[in-house]
């Protein structure tokens, strides 16, 4: 027995851990290799008390929501990806103040919100990630981010679970301090968020509607993970186009689909990976795709794009797992064998 399955079999609930997990089965681009071991973890009081134990054993851990910004590598993960399932959820209709546990849908959370009565989360309706997932990367649509809306959170940080306001998130466009840790070890189990008792309840429901049929019509039903990269924030670049949108101009934001566009990389293709013919910042999975097509795919047109228009983009989508080189077998060279 490996020190890593001794550690694992001592501080796991067994019973509901899996082997050799392939990740491409939790995540939305549908490619990944396997976890070593696959834990859900549906109750937050077991997590709480899971996660410094791991951490102490110095076991190497992932923590994942619904997998729709991961890019899993093709080997997968050596230790153990958790998969949250923890979400609870209590609600105000009448101060508007939400409790969620981190492993809620947002999409779900934004249902129950609306039959509260209340507004706020009307963007998150098709974002198909969980609540931890969106504070990691301040997730957001049509003018509205999950940032603003948070009060304090519980997170195990540091090897000891505690609150933090919104401010110790330093929240940006598309960003956190989450982001940003190698390896990822912060894990945050539960938001308190405050949103806003609604005059007209029916209203919010509407503009939720209209924004999901707005997705329908923009985006490919392929496999994928969204947008692919950030947009670009640059004056100067949004300056160089005539036909981009006023208000964006006026912003200074460039989307990556526009720039895709117009670069021409539409419909490119490296294996089963492809940049979407109907979005040109979703790359989706054609079909059997792997993560390095993804992988190759996405840096042809980050090359394509910077040799352009000289911006470098930035991924919006996180790469997690073992990306290392691949062990390339050198050919032999003919007449070294010694019986030549
Ligand atoms: C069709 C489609 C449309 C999308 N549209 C949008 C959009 O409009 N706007 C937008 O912002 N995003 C969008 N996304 C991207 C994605 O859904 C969001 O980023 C979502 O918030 C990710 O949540 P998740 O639970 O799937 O996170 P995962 O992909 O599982 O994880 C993402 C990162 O967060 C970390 N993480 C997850 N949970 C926690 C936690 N509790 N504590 C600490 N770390 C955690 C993981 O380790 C990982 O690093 C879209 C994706 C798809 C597939």
């Amino acid at each position: 027995m490996s020190l890593l399955s001794t550690e694992i079999t001592r501080l796991l609930p067994m019973e509901s851990v899996r082997e050799n997990e392939p990740m491409a089965r939790h995540t939305t681009l549908r490619v990944g290799g396997p976890a070593r071991y696959f834990y859900p973890a549906d109750d937050i009081d077991v997590l709480a008390r899971v996660l410094p134990a791991l951490s102490d054993a110095g076991v190497p851990y992932l923590f994942i929501g619904h997998g729709s910004n991961l890019l899993m590598s093709d080997r997968g993960f050596d230790g153990v990806v958790i998969q949250n399932r923890c979400k609870k959820t209590i609600i105000s209709g009448e101060t508007g103040a939400v409790h969620a546990e981190c492993g809620a849908s947002l999409g779900s959370l934004f249902m129950q919100t609306q039959r509260a009565g209340l507004a706020g989360l009307e963007w998150g309706i098709g974002i198909p990630g969980t609540v931890g997932g969106a504070l990691v990367s301040n997730a957001g649509a049509y003018r509205g981010n999950i940032g603003p809306l948070v009060r304090q959170v519980r997170a195990f940080f540091e090897g000891t679970v505690s609150s933090f306001g919104p401010e110790w998130f330093g929240f940006s466009y598309r960003d956190s301090r989450l982001r940003n840790e190698t390896p990822p070890r912060t894990v945050v189990l539960s938001a308190e968020m405050q949103l806003t008792p609604a005059a007209d309840p029916g209203a919010v429901l509407t503009a939720a509607k209209l924004y999901q049929s707005e997705r329908r019509t923009k985006q490919p039903f392929q496999p994928s993970a969204g947008s692919f990269f950030k947009n670009v924030q640059s004056r100067e670049l949004a300056e160089r186009f005539d036909d981009l949108a006023p208000a964006l101009k006026e912003a200074g934001v460039v989307p990556t689909g526009f720039l895709s566009m117009k670069a021409g990389c539409m419909g490119w293709r490296e294996g089963g990976a492809m940049v979407s013919e109907k979005h040109g910042n979703f790359l989706v999975n054609a079909g059997n795709a792997t993560a390095s097509d993804f992988r190759r795919l996405a840096d042809r047109m980050k090359a394509r794009i910077l040799d352009a228009y000289g911006v470098t983009l930035e991924e919006e989508v996180l790469a997690v797992g073992d990306w290392r080189a691949e062990h390339v077998q050198m050919p032999k060279k003919i007449g070294t064998e010694s019986n030549v």
